[in-house]
């Protein structure tokens, strides 16, 4: 039992055949557990009907804010089952912050971190036999969020919001080297915008230098500063990092990115592994440049969907280049399992990251 978000169970939950092969090997976000969590806000009566229940539809009038203006925010952690089969999550109090500030952007109400997490933690416990079994990579991705429901054209903060959580199973996401599209046509954040808003809108707007970077034979976009500065800043879902053969490891400094739990991460355990964190405005030039004198050894993409991925390639209009001999760097690779073991209980939780939920 979660307190304040009771549980009604659904008396149509998937069958278990059928659970178990979707879980053997889990389609990310295409597949989604039993139950759902939710919680209603009104100017009025502040936060209210929280609940764990079937999942199901939403019903919306056609003039829900949402859907003409776009204020929504949304969250991504995972729950990882470790092998006495307890159940757990990776900083959801980080999460929870981060809903908190988004919400602040998007002019909607905060939802409290208590309610955060007993929403996510309500739905891991309604739909436990969804978490994957404890081995390599597998986890529960637990999709919290929030949307304005007024049903009204006029601009203005919202009065009627909802919160919910819904759950799919996720496997390794990208399982190799990728490449990245540097997009000179798009940006994605200015000084000032929602950059470092977890919000959809920054998706759909991305969404046309995905098809640009697809085009181009590339696994993703790496944005550049919207000022023409020529300064990285992130790639769409995931944040950036860069080792330098003097021992650094260096990612672009907040503002305009997403402030990610897995790049903070990737920073408080990069003295672990004689790494030098260091948070700095980094050019596309110093980049090139250190790609081709071997000072840049190796780059990474991280975000708690894709763990840490090395990115082995970078292409732009007119230029590609690699990074050291093209292949996954050993940091790289030593880092994402040190993160893997941690998040899946094989490696000592040195700091207090893992949250027990079952
Ligand atoms: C979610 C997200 C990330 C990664 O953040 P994590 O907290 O590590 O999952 C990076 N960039 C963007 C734009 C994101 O939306």
């Amino acid at each position: 039992m979660s307190a304040g978000f009771p549980l009604s169970r659904t008396d149509r939950p998937v069958p278990e055949s059928e659970r178990a092969r979707i879980l053997a090997e889990p389609v990310f976000g295409s597949h989604f557990t039993d139950h759902m969590a939710s919680a209603a806000w009104t100017a009025q009566d502040g936060w209210h009907d929280r609940r764990i229940r079937p999942l199901e539809p939403f019903s919306l009038h056609p003039g829900t804010a949402v859907l003409h203006y776009a204020q929504e925010i949304f969250e991504g952690l995972k729950a990882y089952r470790h092998a006495d089969g307890s159940v757990w999550l990776f900083r959801p109090e980080a999460n929870a912050r981060r809903f908190a500030r988004s919400a602040r952007r998007l002019a909607l109400p905060e939802l409290p971190a208590a309610d955060f997490l007993a929403g996510v933690e309500g739905l891991i416990r309604a739909d436990e036999s969804w978490v994957p079994p404890s081995d390599g990579e597998r986890s529960l991705y637990l999709r919290p969020f929030m949307f304005a429901a007024d049903p009204f054209l006029g601009l203005r903060p919202a009065t009627q919001v909802v919160y919910a959580v819904i759950a799919t199973p996720s496997g390794s996401y990208y399982s190799h080297g990728i490449t990245l599209w540097v997009s000179d046509r798009y940006t994605r954040a200015a000084r000032g915008g929602t950059g470092a808003a977890k919000c959809g809108a920054n998706y759909a707007a991305g969404l046309a230098a995905e098809i640009d970077a697809r085009e181009h034979g590339c696994d993703q976009v790496l944005y550049l500063d919207s000022e023409g500065e020529g300064t990285l800043e992130e790639s769409g879902t995931m944040n950036l990092c860069l080792v330098t053969s003097g021992g650094e490891l260096i990612t672009p400094a907040l503002g305009t990115i997403l402030d990610g739990v897995t790049r903070d991460s990737v920073l408080t355990l990069a003295a672990g592994f004689g790494l030098a964190p260091v948070e700095r405005t980094v050019t596309l030039d110093e980049l090139r440049r250190g790609a081709a004198d071997g000072t840049i050894t190796e780059v990474f993409a991280v975000g708690t969907a894709v763990v840490v991925t090395p990115v082995v390639a970078f292409k732009g209009e007119g230029y590609e280049f690699v990074i050291g001999d093209g292949t996954p760097g050993k940091q790289t690779t030593t880092m994402r399992k040190h993160l893997l073991d941690i998040q899946h209980g094989r490696a000592e939780d040195s700091f207090g990251w893992m949250r027990r939920v079952l």
